[in-house]
């Protein structure tokens, strides 16, 4: 289990980034799935061009991989305006904050990654620059220290969460847009890799294009990690077209699984099997029991385990599925197995 090959992590390489870069949707016409999003998105961009004001500020929400700092710079292109990027844990102190901020054209886009991570005192200078576009910088120290207003261009902040549990309500009350990623379909998936193959200029079959949107754990980044990786083997074992042969041997060797989970996800529902009898258990108890945090266990990992039917919610906690014994190769407690 210890090999699996985890495309969660950063992208490896200098040249994957820029693959990266070519595969990633510039317009809402380019960006497959999450239709309800996209058709707001639509009407809300629409709505403050025509009104010639900046956007309100929207907050998205949903595990990594799945398009929110695409959606980001969709939405500054659409609104044909910059976009600045950064991330709550680098803006650590209000100074940092305070040069990106006086340095954001008129409607400019300002996305912050992980918005959960921001230090409370940078979130502090945050309200009032989100709500009344200015912000109070304290100048000089000790007797002659002063605040000075300094007032900003009207802009959109987007920020990215995959833990929305963790924003703070006056944080959370400033965002008028607030949106949920969801995990994608197999068949949006699939659209995904036949539109990467294509920009990739490399040759695929319908099978193999399904099979790899099945194992890529409803995410769109790990659809196009995966591609990447067949299609080295494509090139070195095969012929350079992506057929089904091609495609199960390159998952196999890099130990893809079947159903496309990963290792937490694996490590959750056994945990469950062989410690607590299937369940049903606490989301606590299963956390303290795998090492992980309860919040990162309920949005990051929980949500696609249920959507694919591993797992379920009872009033009594979580219980795994025939599925998940089936999957694992497990006997359910209780069931003696049948001898012929
Ligand atoms: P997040 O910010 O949610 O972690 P990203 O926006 O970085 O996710 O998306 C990861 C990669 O997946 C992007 O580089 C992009 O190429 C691809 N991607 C994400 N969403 C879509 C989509 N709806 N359609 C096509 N490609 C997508």
């Amino acid at each position: 289990m210890s090999e699996h090959f985890d495309f969660r992590n950063e992208l490896v390489s200098e040249n994957d980034k820029e693959l990266d870069r070519q595969l990633r949707p510039l317009n809402f016409g380019d960006f497959s799935g999450q239709t309800n999003i996209v058709e707001n998105l639509r009407v809300f961009v629409k709505a403050a061009k025509m009104r010639g004001e900046a956007l309100d500020h929207v907050l998205l929400h949903g595990p990594p991989g799945l398009g929110k700092t695409t959606l980001s710079n969709i939405i500054a292109n659409e609104l044909g305006v910059s976009l600045k990027l950064t991330s709550g844990p680098v803006l650590d102190k209000p100074g940092d904050l305070a040069g990106l901020l006086t340095n954001l054209e008129e409607r400019d886009v300002l996305f912050i990654d992980e918005i959960h991570r921001l230090s409370p005192i940078v979130e502090e200078y945050l309200y009032s620059a989100m709500e009344d576009y200015r912000i109070d910088i304290l100048i000089d120290k000790g007797p002659s220290a002063r605040s000075i207003q300094l007032e900003l261009n009207p802009f959109t902040l987007i920020g990215a969460t995959t833990r929305s549990g963790l924003l703070t309500s006056p944080l959370r009350a400033r965002f008028g847009i607030k949106l949920h990623l969801e995990y994608y379909d197999l068949d949006v998936l699939t659209t995904i890799v036949k539109r990467s193959a294509k920009i990739l200029n490399v040759k695929i079959e319908d099978q193999a294009a399904v099979e790899i949107a099945s194992r890529s754990r409803g995410t769109p980044r790990i659809v196009n990690s995966l591609l990447r990786r067949v299609r080295d083997f494509a090139q070195v074992k095969g012929n350079g077209k992506i057929d089904l042969d091609i495609t199960r041997f390159s998952l196999e060797a890099l130990n893809i699984d079947q159903h496309g989970l990963d290792e937490m996800d694996n490590k959750i529902l056994l945990t469950i099997i062989d410690k607590f009898k299937g369940g049903p258990v606490g989301i606590s108890t299963i956390a303290t029991a795998v090492g992980e945090d309860s919040g990162t266990i309920e949005e990051v990992y929980e949500p696609f385990l249920i959507k694919e039917g591993f797992l379920k919610r009872t009033p009594r906690g979580r219980e795994v599925t025939e599925l998940a014994y089936k999957h694992l190769g497990k006997v359910k407690y209780g069931d003696s197995p049948t001898l012929f």
